[in-house]
């Protein structure tokens, strides 16, 4: 059952094609600061239910990022390993077509699971509008052909982790330069902050995927961990460090930790090893809300993630208007540094931590803009 609230959501959009048997449906969260963002998810399973909890969450994520947007999210059921290339496309495209009644002007959507570029692009096609969805490849520009579309993997989320972790540095006085650091999940998000934060001084002491951990406390050169990812599609390949288990990570005394795979990783039967200053959470929902609560209460320093991985939202505002890649850096940097700080000044000053701090004042965010809106 969809809850409904004081929020949202405000619109339900579901949609079925019999010829390409396409079925889909997106929910409107609520669009008080500006069109709803989120991605479109395909798997088999994905349900009304689902894609409603991830629309409220975009709500939140947009507001804290203080963007004018507002929160949504598509799912599509299909299994992707099931169909071919070509049909999966058909099915993209039946979709985008369905919901044209509420994209662009109510919805702009985003890859999330099991999309990606080539989607977009197709999605932007059968809208027929470049501002339907962000995320496009970096070739589909406009007639100008001065604005083009800014992929996640430009390394956006990354960038921002990176920007996050110099405020939450500041914030308790740790120098960078110098600082340790491990990355739970070498991928996208996890390359782009390992990239940013040993340009800056910090030393990379472990490294994950799903194959395991590679772990030298001396330090793993960046640039060779990054080769021999992409050649051997595994971290444990690198021969200057230990291999450890894959939860071992979580356990090592460092300064710095990023989790940039999975949800719930650090929880009821790991959180008491954890010793390290700062966490600054890459994916979303790497830890239960109550199990940051208690790391808080140990003294670490979490970065949620709806401030720390905001950075591609961040992306696929400055795609939305229009803007370059140069721009989108510089947003990120503006906007991430800024909210961070509040962020935390504000869990400083209340005694709260600061994931609740995060949503009170998203919450704020949302409500002042639904009380100018007249929508209560
Ligand atoms: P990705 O697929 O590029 O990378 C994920 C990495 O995690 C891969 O290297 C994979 O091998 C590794 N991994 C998988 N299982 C693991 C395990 N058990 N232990 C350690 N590593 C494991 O994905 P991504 O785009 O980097 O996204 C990572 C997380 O960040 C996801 O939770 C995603 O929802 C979140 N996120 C991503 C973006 C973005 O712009 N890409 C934005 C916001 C949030």
């Amino acid at each position: 059952m969809v809850e409904f609230d004081h929020i949202g959501p405000e619109k339900i959009v579901e949609v079925y094609d019999p010829k390409t048997g396409m079925h889909g449906f997106t929910v409107v969260d609520n669009t008080a600061l500006g069109p709803a963002k989120g991605g479109i998810r395909m798997t088999p399973t994905v349900s009304i239910e689902e894609v409603s909890k991830l629309a409220r969450a975009m709500t939140w994520k947009c507001a804290i990022a203080d963007l004018p947007f507002g929160g949504g999210k598509s799912g599509i059921v299909a299994n992707p390993r099931e169909i071919s290339s070509e049909k999966k496309q058909q099915i993209v495209a039946a979709f985008a077509k369905g919901i044209k009644i509420i994209s662009p002007e109510h919805y702009i959507a985003a890859p999330d699971m099991n999309m990606g570029e080539e989607e977009m692009r197709t999605f932007s096609k059968a809208n027929g509008s470049l501002q339907s969805v962000t995320g496009k490849p970096i070739d589909m520009c406009d007639s100008d052909g001065r604005s083009c579309g800014l992929p996640h993997e430009l390394g956006s989320t990354g960038y921002g982790v990176y920007q996050s972790i110099v405020v939450a540095a500041k914030h308790i006085g740790l120098d960078l330069k110098g600082s340790t650091f491990a990355i739970e999940g070498f991928g996208n998000v996890g390359t782009f902050a390992a990239k940013f934060l040993t340009e800056h001084g910090a030393k990379l002491v472990a490294a994950s995927d799903s194959k395991g951990c590679i772990y030298n406390p001396k330090g793993l050169n960046f640039e060779k961990l990054l080769k021999v990812k992409e050649e051997t599609r595994a971290v444990t390949n690198y021969t200057d460090g230990t291999k450890l288990k894959l939860g071992e990570l979580f356990t090592i005394s460092m300064d710095i930790l990023v989790p940039a795979a999975l949800p719930d990783v650090i929880n009821k039967h790991n959180y008491e090893d954890v010793n390290v200053k700062i966490i600054s959470e890459g994916a979303n929902i790497p830890i239960a809300p109550w199990i940051e609560k208690k790391l808080h209460e140990k003294g670490i320093l979490i970065v949620p993630d709806i401030v720390a991985n905001a950075g591609g939202v961040i992306s696929s505002y400055a795609e939305y208007i229009k803007k370059d890649e140069k721009y989108m850096f510089n947003l990120i940097k503006e906007k991430v540094t800024k909210n961070a700080k509040i962020v935390l000044d504000h869990a400083k000053q209340q005694k709260i931590d600061p994931r609740e701090a995060a949503m009170q004042i998203a919450e704020e965010r949302v409500k002042n803009a639904m009380k100018k809106k007249g929508m209560i």
